[in-house]
């Protein structure tokens, strides 16, 4: 029994010189610790790790620990003496240099020689792989990050907005609605502040959005200038409320650039309970488009009838595109007379879509969707270069074509490439003019338009004023455009033979016109009667039913051939 200790002992003394050769190359520090007499003795290579520090080494091993680390290392090295079980921990030190270090401990329970428990353990230094790991978790935190937000406003993502929908679709019972918002006009913001200026937009109202919402709340950025606000067991009339905090907030001046900017935005709701959540986006998104189409700056709710009118629309706006490819909106052509001797004196050309299965469609049934959906541009360079065709045929054939005007909405008129692509087209000089809506004049024009309509007339291209009268003359405009003509609107034409004050006004157009060295055409001109009394104003030009309806390209030929007009004098 005695030999058996001796031996045991004599081998542990001699693992212990063993280790301490083979450890002193991997920096592994030994420590041994008597339990019941509390003497504790560290090799060399220990105290190097602590920083050789001096004193009663149980005492320095205290003392060096981390103050928040204490507590915790000191319980489970007490709980390991009382157990009489096997020890490791992992804590910080703090050196006489005063860095520090992390140390993971291992350490054995074992009675020595004398029958005494004692400890003896191992401890190295793992500060560089602690470092590695918090940075490696650091990163992938900050990528979990960037992963479910969105870069520039900090927001949620759109994948993290669908997955907190997700994971609402398996709480029973829940009422959930969204509030699907969309910055009125951002394009224009963006191109008058730049993309710096537009950031500047969304993140003002991201912030809104994060100060809206309640704790259960959602709020992300979908994308683009697309914001969504998720609300969990919302009432309806809280929704309602939710909404119009978001738009009377954005409503307040924003800071850009050292000038205040105001911005609106239209916001589509939905709501529904948590197990039918599938089509809950795409009827906010609905609801959003119907905000847009009723003029903006608004919140609608979704309703079924609203998405059915919208699957009709959306036929519609797909049936066009094709409709443009393969050449199915055409010109139709109206002719102008001059006011005096009722000869043809111009055309206009106007749309109209050969749709297969409804027949020929009006302007009024296709040009609003085009407009919302960015088709309108599309549609006036469809109608262009076809009347330049028509043009060249008629020419060819001998026919002697006057001048013929077609429409160019605003959205043509901002284009960056109209004149490249007007250039391409070798639109003959003084055979085209151009027809722009008076609300386009309404306020200071931008750059681009100033550009644009400078390269038009440099094309030869002349530049009228449509349905001058109808809204809101800006005579200003009149003055800095110097348009070659300005075509009256038919509202002034057809009541000034009931009403003197009526003609008044269109006299006095027609007056500022000719002051200003402008032509005048009336439009909507439907009897003779008319025609006298415009004519005696001083009207230049007419057009209207009087003397024809918009026709299509053969009819209007043998018009243009000298076939006579079915029309007389009436006065
Ligand atoms: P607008 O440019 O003012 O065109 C004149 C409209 O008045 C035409 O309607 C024409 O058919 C109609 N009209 C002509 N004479 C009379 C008349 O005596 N009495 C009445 N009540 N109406 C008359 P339309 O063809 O339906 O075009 C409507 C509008 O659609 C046009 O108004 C124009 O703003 C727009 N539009 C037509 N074609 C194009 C196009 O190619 N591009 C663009 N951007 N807009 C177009
Ligand atoms: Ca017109
Ligand atoms: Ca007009």
């Amino acid at each position: 029994m005695g030999n058996s200790k001796l031996s045991t002992s004599d081998e542990l003394e001699n693992l212990i010189r063993q280790l301490g050769l083979a450890l002193e190359a991997s920096g592994i520090g030994i420590w041994q610790h008597n339990i019941s007499r509390n003497q504790t003795r560290w090799d060399e290579q220990l105290k190097a790790i602590y920083g050789v520090p001096k004193g009663p080494l149980d005492v320095v091993w205290l003392e060096s620990l981390h103050p928040e680390d204490v507590e915790a290392t000191n319980h489970i090295f007490q709980t390991a003496i009382r157990q009489k079980t096997d020890y490791a921990s992992q804590f910080r030190i703090i050196r006489p240099d005063h860095s520090i270090r992390h140390i993971r401990s291992r350490a054995r329970y074992f009675i020595d020689v004398n029958g005494e428990p004692c400890f003896i353990g191992a401890e190295w230094d793992v500060t560089e792989d602690v470092l590695r790991n918090q940075e490696l978790q650091q990163r992938q935190a900050e990528a979990r990050y960037a992963a479910d937000h969105d870069y520039l406003t900090g927001l949620l993502n759109r994948r993290s907005f669908d997955t907190a929908l997700a994971t609402l679709a398996q709480n029973p019972d829940t009422h959930v609605s969204i509030c699907h918002i969309d910055i009125d006009r951002f394009k224009e913001i963006n191109d008058r502040l730049g993309h710096a200026g537009g950031d500047i937009v969304l993140h003002h109202l991201s912030l809104i959005l994060s100060q809206t919402v309640g704790d259960k709340d959602v709020a992300a950025r979908l994308g683009g200038d697309e914001f969504a606000v998720l609300c969990v067991d919302s009432s309806d009339c809280s929704i309602d409320g939710v909404a119009k905090r978001i738009q009377s907030a954005l409503e307040q001046p924003i800071p850009v650039n050292g000038q205040f900017l105001t911005v609106q935005c239209s916001i589509g709701i939905a709501s529904a309970k948590s197990n039918d959540l599938t089509k809950l986006l795409s009827h906010s998104d609905v609801a959003l488009y119907q905000a847009k189409r009723n003029g903006r700056n608004r919140c609608e709710t979704f309703s079924p009838a609203m998405a059915s009118n919208m699957a009709g629309e959306r036929q519609l706006v797909a049936d066009l595109r094709a409709a443009l490819e393969v050449g199915q909106v055409v010109p139709f052509y109206q002719v102008q007379v001059d006011a005096k001797t009722l000869k043809i004196s111009g055309i206009e050309a106007l749309a109209r879509w050969r749709h297969p299965s409804r027949g020929l469609l009006q302007p009024a049934e296709f040009l609003a969707i085009a407009t919302t959906n960015s088709l309108i541009a599309a549609i006036d360079e469809a109608i262009l270069k076809a009347v330049l065709a028509d043009v060249d045929l008629w020419s060819m054939r001998g026919v002697e074509v006057p001048r013929i005007s077609v429409n160019l909405s605003a959205e043509r008129l901002n284009d960056p490439l109209l004149i490249e692509k007007l250039n391409r087209l070798n639109i003959p000089a003084g055979r085209i003019s151009f027809e722009l809506i008076e609300t386009i004049f309404l306020d200071s024009l931008n750059d681009q338009i100033k550009a644009n309509l400078e390269g038009i007339r440099d094309l030869g291209i002349e530049i009228e004023i449509d349905d001058l009268g109808s809204g809101h003359a800006s005579l200003l405009g009149l003055v800095e455009l110097r348009p070659d003509r300005v075509k009256i609107d038919r509202q002034l034409v057809a009541p000034i033979l009931q009403s003197v004050t009526r003609r008044r006004l269109v006299g006095s157009l027609v007056d500022i016109a000719k002051t200003l060295d402008i032509q005048v055409v009336a439009e909507g001109v439907e009897t003779f009667e008319h025609a006298d009394v415009l004519a005696d104003l001083g009207v230049e030009f007419l057009q209207g039913y009087a003397f024809g309806r918009p026709e299509v390209a053969h009819d209007f030929e043998k018009r243009l051939r000298g076939t006579p007009l079915p029309v007389r004098r009436l006065a």
